[in-house]
C-alpha cells in the first residue's frame, strides 16, 4: 500500500478520498486553485498544493503541475476523482513516465471507451449487445438522415466524444433530423473539439442500468451489481438507487456478465461503470439491455452500491492500484438491503434548473456518520460559510440512505433531504423530497421520462403559510438573553404593541405582527394568528390554525430562510430607502444571470421581439441557458460580443424603452 496519495480533485469526491486514505493510513496531498484556498478538501488533507487560477484550464486540468506537485510532496499515486483528468489517457502516461501510479485504468482501456462509436463497435465485437444504430466513420449529412431513416424514428444523435448529457438530440420525425444533426455536431465541436456523431434507436421507455466493475492486475474481474439511475433531468443523474427496482435474477447475472465480458475486452483494471439502456416497457428482460458507454472511473453514484455490498470502493481502488489482487471473488457477493442517493444542487428547479452560485450562510444536514454503511449517509465537499462559485460544479451535497427494503430506504431519504438545511442560496431540495415522494417513483415505476412528464407537480413552489411567515418573522428576532433584562429590551420597548416585520419574496409583501408573552410569541398574520416557541438550533414549535409542527429558520442578517420539509422559503426584510431603485432597469435590459459564456446572440439591433422569445444563449456550468425577452419590444442595442465570458449581472442587450 501507498505511504501517500495525491488527490487531483476538489469538492466532496477529494474529500470522499481523503476519508478512506485515512482509514487505511495513508497520508494526503490536496491540490487547491485560488478559489479553493479555504476548501474543506484543502482543510481534510494532511498537505495542500497550491496550482493556479480559478479556471480549471489552469489548474485541476493541468496535468503537468499535478505530477509536480506528486514529486515535490512525495506521493507515491495519484487519485484523479471523477471530472477532470479522470478518463484522460495521455494524463495517465503522463503519470506513469514520472515514476507515478495512477488509481485508476490503464491508458488503454481508457482509449479504448473514450468514443462512443468505437466503443460499440468493440463491443460489439466482444459479444456484448449495443443499442441499434449507426456508429461508423461516414458523417456526411445525407448519408446520416438515410441511417436514420432505416434505424426508424425516434433516434437519438450523439456526439461520440460526448459526456455529461451534452451533445446529445432527440429526433421524433424525419424532418426534424438536419436541424438536430446540427447541433449535436456544434455542442460536440464547441465542447469536445469533436463534431462526430453517432446515430442510435431512441429506446422507449427507457431505464438507464448499470454496472459497477472492479478489475485487478491479476486478470480478475468481477462486477458489484446494479445501479438504476433513470431519474434524470436532461440526461443528467438526480436520484439514484441500488439494485433496480423490479430486476429479475436471470436479468442481473445477464447484465452482470456482459459487463465483466465489457471489461474483460480492455483489460480493466480498477473501478469502472458498464452503462446499459434497457427497455422498461414490459418488464425487464435478458434480450432488453444494451451497452450505451462505460465510464472508466468512480462514478459519484458509487455510495449506493458501498451500501448494498458493504465494501469500500476507494479501498478497492488503492488496493488494486497498489497491485494487490482483488479481495473479494464474484461468488464471495450479496446484495444487502436498498440504497438510494440524491444529488443535491445549488440550482434553481423552478427556472429551468438555472445553476445557482452564492454563499452556504447555513448548512446542517441529518444526523449521520460521515462514512458508515447502513443508516444515513452524506457525501459533502462544503461546510457553513463556504461559497459555490461559478467555477465548478455546483453539487452541495449527496444524501444517500440505506435500508433493509426499496420502501425503507425510500421513506428515510424523504427524511433526510427534510432534514438537509441549506441557506444563502437556491437548491433543489425541494424539488429532490417531492421526487422522493413520489407515488409511481415510490411503485418502482422508474424510467428517465419521468421528471419531465411531472415537472410541473415536482417544481411546483407553495406560497408560504401564515405558520412559515410567522417563523420568517420571529428568527429576525435576536434571540432572547437568558434570564437577563437585556432580553426583556424588546418586550418594554415596544410594549404590548409588539412589532410588525415586514418580509418580502419576490413581488410579494407580507407583514407580521409578533406580540411576546414571556416565552412565548405570538404572530398575528392576515386573518391568523399562530404561537410560537422558540427552541434549539433555529428552529420554533408553531401551533395554528393548521395544527402544532416544528419549523426551522436560519436568518443571517439581511435574509431568512424557513424550512417547512416541503419548501425552502426565502425573505428579505425589505429595505424602504432601495424601494424603486431596481425599476429603472426592469424589462428594458437584459442581464447575465450568472457568471458565463456568451454562446449566442440570437437578435440584432433593431429587431422587434415579443415576450418570452429567445435572445441570446450563456453557458455556464455545463450547461447552456437561454435567456428571452421580458416584453414585447424592440433591440435597441447589443452590448456583448458571442465568445465573450460574462460577469453575473452584466448588461447583454437593450430594449428600446416604452412610451
Ligand atoms: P456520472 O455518470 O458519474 O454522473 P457525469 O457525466 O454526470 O457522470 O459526470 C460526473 C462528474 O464529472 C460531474 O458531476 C462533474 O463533476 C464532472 N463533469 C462531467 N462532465 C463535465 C463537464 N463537461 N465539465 C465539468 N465537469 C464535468
Ligand atoms: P453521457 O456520456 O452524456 O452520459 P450517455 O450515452 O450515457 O451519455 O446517455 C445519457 C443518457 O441519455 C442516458 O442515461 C439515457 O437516459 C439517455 N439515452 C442515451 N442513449 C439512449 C437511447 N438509445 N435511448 C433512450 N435514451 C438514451
Ligand atoms: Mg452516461
Amino acid at each position: 500500500m501507498f505511504d501517500k496519495i495525491l488527490i487531483a480533485n476538489r469538492g466532496e469526491i477529494a474529500c470522499r478520498v481523503i476519508e478512506t486514505a485515512r482509514r487505511l493510513g495513508v497520508a494526503t496531498v490536496a491540490v487547491y486553485s485560488d478559489a479553493d484556498a479555504g476548501a474543506k478538501h484543502v482543510a481534510l488533507a494532511d498537505e495542500a498544493v497550491h496550482i493556479g487560477p480559478p479556471a480549471a484550464a489552469e489548474s485541476y486540468l493541468l496535468g503537468d503541475r499535478l505530477i509536480e506537485a506528486a514529486r515535490a510532496t512525495g506521493a507515491q499515486a495519484i487519485h484523479p476523482g471523477y471530472g477532470f483528468l479522470s478518463e484522460n489517457p495521455g494524463f495517465v502516461e503522463a503519470v506513469e513516465a514520472a515514476g507515478l501510479t495512477f488509481i485508476g485504468p490503464p491508458a488503454d482501456a481508457i482509449r479504448a471507451m473514450g468514443l462512443k462509436d468505437a466503443a460499440k463497435a468493440l463491443m460489439e465485437e466482444a459479444g456484448v449487445p449495443v443499442v441499434p444504430g449507426y456508429h461508423g466513420a461516414e458523417q456526411g449529412a445525407e448519408f446520416l438522415k438515410q441511417k436514420a431513416d432505416e434505424i426508424g424514428y425516434p433516434v437519438l444523435i450523439k456526439a461520440r466524444a460526448g459526456g455529461g448529457g451534452k451533445g446529445m438530440r432527440l429526433v421524433e420525425h424525419p424532418e426534424d433530423f438536419a436541424a438536430a444533426l446540427e447541433g449535436a455536431q456544434r455542442e460536440g465541436q464547441a465542447s469536445f473539439g469533436d463534431p462526430a456523431v453517432l446515430v442510435e434507436k431512441y429506446i422507449q421507455q427507457p431505464r438507464h442500468i448499470e454496472i459497477q466493475v472492479f478489475g485487478d492486475a491479476h486478470g480478475n474481474v468481477i462486477h458489484l451489481f446494479e445501479r438504476d439511475c433513470s431519474l434524470q433531468r436532461r440526461h443528467q443523474k438526480v436520484i439514484e438507487e441500488a439494485p433496480a427496482p423490479d430486476m429479475p435474477p436471470e436479468v442481473r447475472a445477464a447484465m452482470g456478465q456482459a459487463a465483466v465480458n465489457a471489461a474483460k475486452a480492455i483489460g480493466y483494471q480498477g473501478a469502472g461503470t458498464v452503462e446499459f439502456i434497457v427497455d422498461g416497457a414490459n418488464g425487464l428482460r435478458a434480450d432488453g439491455f444494451w451497452f450505451m458507454e462505460m465510464n472508466t472511473r468512480l462514478q459519484v453514484e458509487h455510495p449506493v452500491s458501498e451500501a448494498i455490498t458493504g465494501l469500500d470502493f476507494v479501498e478497492l481502488q488503492l488496493r488494486v492500484a497498489a497491485g494487490e489482487p482483488l479481495p473479494v471473488a464474484q461468488e464471495d457477493l450479496t446484495l444487502g438491503g436498498w440504497a438510494f442517493e440524491a444529488r443535491v444542487y445549488a440550482e434553481d428547479a423552478t427556472r429551468g434548473f438555472l445553476p445557482a452560485t452564492g454563499t452556504l450562510t447555513h448548512l446542517a444536514f441529518p444526523e449521520g456518520t460521515e462514512f458508515t454503511l447502513g443508516g444515513v449517509r452524506i457525501d459533502s465537499g462544503v461546510r457553513s460559510g463556504d461559497a459555490v462559485s461559478p467555477w465548478y460544479d455546483p453539487m452541495i451535497a449527496k444524501v444517500i440512505t440505506h435500508g433493509p427494503t426499496r420502501e425503507i430506504a425510500l421513506r428515510k431519504l424523504g427524511r433526510a433531504l427534510r432534514q438537509t438545511q441549506v441557506a444563502g442560496l437556491t437548491t433543489n431540495i425541494p424539488f429532490l423530497i417531492r421526487l422522493a415522494d413520489h407515488e409511481g417513483f415510490a411503485a418502482g415505476q422508474v424510467d428517465t421520462g419521468l421528471i419531465a412528464r411531472d415537472q410541473a407537480a415536482l417544481t411546483h413552489v407553495p406560497v408560504p403559510d401564515a405558520a412559515a411567515l410567522a417563523v420568517a418573522a420571529a428568527a429576525t428576532l435576536p434571540p432572547p438573553v437568558a434570564d437577563g433584562w437585556e432580553g426583556l429590551a424588546g418586550f418594554r420597548c415596544w410594549g404590548q404593541g409588539g412589532q410588525v416585520v415586514s418580509l418580502a419574496q419576490g413581488e410579494a409583501l407580507h407583514e407580521v405582527r409578533l406580540l411576546h408573552a414571556g416565552a412565548t410569541l405570538t404572530a398575528t398574520v392576515e386573518a391568523a394568528t399562530v404561537t410560537l416557541r422558540r427552541l434549539d438550533g433555529g428552529a420554533f414549535a408553531v401551533a395554528g390554525p393548521g395544527g402544532s409542527r416544528r419549523l426551522a429558520a436560519s436568518f443571517d442578517g439581511a435574509e431568512v430562510t424557513v424550512f417547512t420539509g416541503e419548501a425552502t422559503h426565502r425573505f428579505i426584510r425589505p429595505d424602504p430607502l432601495a424601494a424603486g431603485a431596481g425599476e429603472a432597469a426592469g424589462g428594458d435590459t437584459v442581464t447575465a444571470p450568472m457568471p458565463g459564456l456568451v454562446k449566442a446572440i440570437l437578435v440584432a439591433q433593431g429587431d422587434g421581439v415579443s415576450k418570452g422569445q429567445p435572445l441570446a444563449i450563456l453557458e455556464a456550468m455545463k450547461m447552456e441557458h437561454t435567456l428571452t425577452a421580458a416584453r414585447d419590444g424592440a433591440i435597441e442595442e447589443v452590448l456583448v460580443a458571442e465568445g465573450a465570458q460574462v460577469q453575473d449581472g452584466a448588461l447583454l442587450l437593450s430594449l428600446v424603452p416604452e412610451g
